[in-house]
């Protein structure tokens, strides 16, 4: 157990007798949602168990964010907060100055941005918080927001989802079109094969989705938590663009090559920052879809070279080829 926070001590309970004691406030604890301190919590244990002391309650507080369970977090509230870790991404907190209410997001263009900034300083970050303080809608307006509660691992799922199907989308988009201006049968049908393969992907994910909503009637509705301006219309997009312009069957293998590449490393890169999550298992998953395409696409590129090695060559069939 190396890892510990450099901002955290080790208060490890001890003793049998104790860990029946610290089940019951780990167990209490990872029924909440939320934010809590250590007040609410000792609150809460005091109703199930009257016997449990604040001491023991602080205690496991401690050995829960040193086992990595929970994340203590500062509002600035002259107390820390706790919450789950995990199977709870990292993530960065809106607070509301009159109702005391937390919103959570996840921006991976801002973490890169700070990943730019400290390598700049050749800094060691041990831990990077973002709060913005304001009021929220409901106490601005009076509008109720949403009700029920819903776990952060949900809505990061659903967007997880939303930037793979939006990707995959765009894929779909680019090869229907590659296929439809090829000239070369086998590259035509290698994108053909493609546009299924997405299309197949497509299904599953939008299943997937469904599957997701079906665990919160009210989900589709809910403010997002992932937020990546660079994926929204789809990795595929400017290379569906690049086709329009007039291309040859070897020019639209590169523009594939680059998008499954470019997308490939986007959901790889995101998906091992990630702590462990559906939204994380979306992410490696379609990476590894991805990986699959590029290496498709790399050896029918190959291949196009070798039997059309000249520009007179590849416009006209070579006949000898033509159902290779
Ligand atoms: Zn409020
Ligand atoms: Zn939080």
């Amino acid at each position: 157990m190396e890892q510990t926070g450099p901002y955290l001590e080790c208060h490890r309970p001890v003793g049998g007798n104790r860990s029946t004691k610290r089940d019951l406030v780990v167990d209490v604890f990872l029924r909440q949602e939320g934010h809590l301190s250590a007040d609410d919590l000792v609150e809460l244990i005091k109703k199930e168990d009257q016997r449990i002391s604040r001491a023991t309650v602080y205690r496991t507080l401690q050995w829960m964010v040193d086992a990595e369970i929970a994340r203590k977090v500062d509002f600035g509230e002259g107390r820390f907060r706790f919450e789950h870790s995990y199977r709870h991404p990292r993530h960065f907190h809106l607070i509301c100055k009159s109702c005391n209410q937390l919103f959570e997001f996840l921006s991976s263009d801002i973490e890169v941005l700070i990943e730019e900034v400290t390598a700049a300083q050749r800094f060691a970050t041990s831990q990077s918080v973002l709060q913005i303080y304001g009021t929220c809608e409901a106490c601005r307006t009076g509008c109720q927001p949403i009700a029920g509660t819903v776990t952060t691992e949900l809505v990061f799922a659903r967007d997880a989802l939303r930037i793979a199907i939006a990707t995959e989308r765009s894929g779909l988009a680019f090869y229907s079109r590659a296929a439809s201006i090829t000239r070369d049968k086998r590259g035509r049908q290698v994108f053909r094969r493609l546009a299924d393969e997405e299309r197949e992907h497509l299904s599953r994910l939008e299943k997937r989705y469904k599957e997701v909503l079906a665990q919160d009637p009210q989900l589709e509705d809910r403010p997002p938590f992932l937020f990546f301006k660079g994926a929204a219309d789809g990795l595929f997009a400017v290379g569906a663009e690049e086709l329009s312009q007039g291309v040859d069957a070897k020019q639209a293998f590169m523009i594939g090559i680059k998008c499954e590449r470019g997308s490939h490393r986007f959901f790889k890169r995101y998906g091992e920052r990630f702590e462990d999550s559906e939204g994380k298992q979306i992410f490696l998953e379609f990476a590894e879809d991805e990986r699959e395409h590029l290496e498709l696409l790399i050896r029918e590129y190959r291949a196009l070279t070798r039997r059309s090695p000249s520009k007179r060559a590849s416009a006209r069939r070579s006949p000898r080829r033509a159902n290779a």
